[in-house]
């Protein structure tokens, strides 16, 4: 695994939050928790990184993360460039490098990236100057460790802690980078329980996911649950005769009312987004009171404004 610290223990990169102890991702969600505005409120800022230079480097589309991001340097003072690549995957590693020192060589000191690629973030991270950090912005179906905190900080606000809580995450396990982040930071943060539900086709091998219980139907599996994390269908990581239909999908695994009144009558229901309407989850409830889909996206912000500041930070210890 990647070492994510400076020599000072300071983190330096976040390609994953395996390996992070406790008290860092307390630190971290208290930290973001300060950047955090309710509707209708200014944006707070701030000059922490006024003379940095980030840049976010994306071979995948996105509009959450990258405009999230984007913002959280913005509101800071740094200059933020972003770049869409589109790089063969047989020379990314490579090509990838190539953008780096030429952005290195114009002083850029952070760089966010999202791949489809495992790998290329660590290998990326290996090669960069001392004084250079690298941010996942998502990487394969491995991680997503901004998601991660954001999912933590909203679980947080909305049932006050995670220890005591239920959780089921749902849907298309296998492929998505979200699931194990959230798994990270909900064994960290001691979740009570973390459920799986997947059509079998969609639940990961057993050496992945350690502890957790496994369902294969949503009925079951949301039964008193706190907590309903949905999952997008990674269209994009299928081979087209695999891709589950629409309509079928919805019929078993889509999160209706009706489902979601057997989970606890408090629950929150939570989407990274973007949302399949009307395959994942019916509008009613991406809409409805339990829906935190909204808060969600604006968490983002404050976690990357506290991620970005907090690796900031370390370079002049
Ligand atoms: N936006 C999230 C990601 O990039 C979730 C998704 O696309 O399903 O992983």
């Amino acid at each position: 695994m990647i070492e994510q610290r400076r020599g000072d223990g300071s983190l330096r990169h976040l390609i994953t939050l395996e390996g992070l102890r406790r008290d860092e991702v307390e630190a971290l969600l208290q930290h973001s928790q300060r950047y955090v505005c309710l509707a209708g409120q200014r944006p707070v800022r701030g000059t922490a990184l006024r003379g940095i230079q980030i840049a976010t480097l994306f071979t995948e589309p996105s509009t959450r993360t990258r405009v999230s991001f984007e913002l959280a340097g913005r509101r800071l003072g740094a200059d933020v460039i972003n770049l869409e690549l589109q790089l063969s995957s047989r020379v990314k590693g490579e090509s990838m490098l190539d953008t780096i020192y030429t952005l290195q060589a114009l002083h850029f000191d952070v760089f966010v990236i999202r791949d489809a690629e495992p790998g290329v973030l660590a290998h990326v991270a290996q090669h960069v100057g001392p004084h250079v950090s690298v941010l996942s912005a998502g990487e394969a179906h491995l991680a997503h460790p901004t998601q991660g905190l954001l999912d933590a900080l909203t679980v947080r606000q909305h049932k006050g802690r995670v220890e005591a809580l239920r959780i089921a995450i749902v849907g298309d396990l296998l492929h998505s980078r979200v699931a194990r982040s959230a798994y990270h930071v909900f064994r960290l943060l001691e979740a009570r329980e973390i459920r799986l539900i997947a059509p079998p086709g969609l639940m990961p091998g057993p050496d992945e996911f350690a502890g957790c219980a496994r369902f294969t139907t949503l009925e079951e599996g949301l039964e008193g649950v706190d907590v309903v994390m949905m999952l997008r269908i990674q269209k994009e990581r299928f081979s087209a005769a695999a891709l589950p239909d629409g309509a079928e999908y919805f019929a078993r695994y889509g999160l209706t009312a009706q489902r979601l009144a057997r989970a606890h009558a408090d629950a929150i229901v939570m989407h990274p987004q973007p949302m399949n309407r009307g395959v994942e989850i019916a509008s009613e409830v991406a809409d409805g009171p339990q829906s935190v889909i909204r808060s969600q996206v604006s968490n983002g912000v404050a976690v990357r404004m506290a991620v970005l500041e907090t690796v900031a930070a370390g370079r002049g210890a």
